[in-house]
C-alpha cells in the first residue's frame, strides 16, 4: 500500500481531529525513527516530551513486557505493588508527600483544580473557588481544563465552560493583588510549552508564591510538561526556588505509556478522602512499572540535560541563521524562535528533511528531544537542522 493509500484507508475510520504531517511511523530505536517507506528520522521531538527514555529502550521494554506477563491491571478497590514503589520514589524526587495516579495531563489537572476546591471549601466554606491561571497557558483539552488555559484559539465553539477560572497576564503582580477573595489558587507552567517555550520570570513567581502563602492561595504547577526531568530538574519548579502546594505531571513520566497524576504536599495530603477522587486506570501496576524503569533510566541521564540543551541552543545561535531571531526555554525543553517565517512549514521542512521538531505558539519550532539522546544524534539531527533552515 503507498502512503497515499493508506492514508486514505486511515482517514476513513479516523475522525480528522489532527492536522497529520504525511508520515506513517512504523518503528523507533533511541532517538531515531523509521517511517513506512524506510526511511530514517532522527527524533528531535519524543511525542510530545513523552518519549524521555527513547524509543525501545531495553529496560524499559523488559520491565513493561515482564509487568506484562505477571499482573497488567487490577482495580483501585485493591492494593497493589508498582504504584507504591512509584509513589515513593516520586515523592522522594519532587519534596512532595502523596501521590495521585491518573492518566493523562488535562485528567491530572483536573484532579488538581478538584484538590485546590476541596482545601478551601473544608477550611473556608462556599465562594472560594475561583483559580487563577496565566494567559499564554495550556492545561488540557477537557471542557474544565480548556477553561484554564488562556489561550482564545482554543475556546472556539466550545463552549459554555466550567466556570471558576480567570486568566491573568504573566509578570503582571498588580493583577494578582488585586484578585478578590473568591480566589483558591494559582495554577502555573514553570515554563508555558504549548504557548511557545516561554519561562516564566522567576521574581514574578517568587512574588506570585509570596502573595500565594500570604493568602492561603495554594499554588499549583502544571508540569505536565516540564516534568520528569525535561529542564534538567526533576521537576520545573526546582529550578525556582519555590515549593508548590501540588503538582501536576503526565507525559514523559512512563517514558511512551499513558500514564500521570498530581503530587501533594503536607499541608494537601487529607484533603481528598475516600469516595472523593478516583479513576478505573489511575495507577495500574503495568504503567506503574513502565514509569519506575523510566525514572531508573533517567536517575544518570539527568545531570546531563542541562548540557545537552546548552549545547543544543549554543550550536543553534552560532549558526547565524537569517530566521532565527534566538532561542529560550531551559534544559531539553527548547524554543526556537522563527523570524519571518512560518514555524509549521519550517517545521514541515525539516521532517521532510528527516528530523522531526515541533511548534509552540505562533512565532517558535519546538525541540523536546528524549532526555537519553546521544551526542552522535544530537549531531546528526543539528546538521540537517542547519542545512534545512538555511535555505528560507
Ligand atoms: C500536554 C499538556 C497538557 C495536556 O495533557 P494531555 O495528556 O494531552 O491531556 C496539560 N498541560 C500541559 C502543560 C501540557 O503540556
Amino acid at each position: 500500500m503507498s502512503f497515499a493509500e493508506f492514508k486514505e484507508y486511515h482517514d476513513t475510520h479516523i475522525l480528522t481531529t489532527y492536522g497529520r504531517y504525511p508520515v506513517c511511523f512504523v518503528k523507533g530505536s533511541g532517538a531515531m525513527l523509521w517511517d513506512s517507506d524506510g526511511r530514517e528520522y532522527i527524533d528531535f521531538s519524543a511525542g510530545i516530551g513523552v518519549n524521555s527514555v527513547g524509543y525501545a529502550h531495553p529496560k524499559w521494554v523488559e520491565a513493561v513486557t515482564a509487568q506484562a506477563g505477571i499482573l497488567a491491571h487490577v482495580s483501585n478497590l485493591y492494593y497493589t505493588e508498582p504504584g507504591a514503589k512509584l509513589a515513593e520514589k516520586l515523592c522522594k524526587l519532587s519534596g512532595m508527600s502523596g501521590v495521585f495516579f491518573a492518566n493523562s495531563g488535562a485528567e491530572s489537572n483536573e484532579g488538581l483544580i478538584k484538590l485546590a476546591r476541596k482545601y478551601s471549601r473544608d477550611k473556608y466554606g462556599e465562594g472560594r473557588s475561583t483559580i487563577l491561571t496565566l494567559t499564554g497557558s495550556f492545561h488540557g483539552r477537557t471542557v474544565t481544563t480548556l477553561a484554564a488555559t488562556g489561550q482564545e484559539v482554543f475556546h472556539k465553539n466550545f463552549d459554555p465552560f466550567t466556570p471558576g477560572f480567570r486568566h491573568v497576564a504573566p509578570g503582571d503582580i498588580d493583577a494578582l493583588n488585586a484578585a478578590g477573595g473568591d480566589v483558591c489558587g494559582l495554577l502555573m507552567e514553570p515554563i508555558q510549552g504549548e504557548g511557545g517555550v516561554l519561562p516564566l520570570d522567576k521574581e514574578y513567581v517568587l512574588k506570585a508564591a509570596q502573595i500565594c502563602a500570604e493568602r492561603d492561595w495554594l499554588l499549583l504547577c502544571d508540569e505536565v510538561q516540564t516534568g520528569v526531568g525535561r529542564t534538567g530538574t526533576w521537576f520545573g519548579f526546582q529550578g525556582l526556588d519555590i515549593k508548590p502546594d501540588a503538582v501536576s505531571f503526565a507525559k514523559g513520566i512512563a517514558g511512551g505509556l499513558p500514564f500521570g497524576g498530581f503530587m501533594a504536599g503536607d499541608k494537601l495530603k487529607d484533603v481528598l478522602g475516600p469516595g472523593d477522587h478516583a479513576t478505573t486506570f489511575g495507577g495500574t501496576p503495568l504503567c506503574a512499572a513502565a514509569a519506575l524503569a523510566t525514572l531508573e533510566i533517567l536517575e544518570p541521564v539527568l545531570p546531563q540535560v542541562a548540557e545537552k540543551g546548552d549545547y543544543i541552543r549554543n550550536k543553534i545561535e552560532a549558526m547565524n541563521l537569517k530566521i532565527v531571531a534566538g532561542t529560550r526555554g531551559r534544559g531539553l525543553m527548547i524554543g526556537v524562535k522563527i523570524a519571518e517565517a512560518n514555524p509549521k512549514e519550517v517545521n514541515l521542512k525539516l521532517l521532510e528533511a528527516g528530523l522531526v521538531a515541533l511548534t509552540a505558539g505562533s512565532d517558535a519550532v519546538r525541540l523536546l528531544p528524549p532526555l537519553t539522546i546521544t551526542a552522535e544524534e544530537i549531531d546528526k539531527g543539528l546538521s540537517i537542522f542547519e542545512k534545512t533552515l538555511k535555505e528560507f
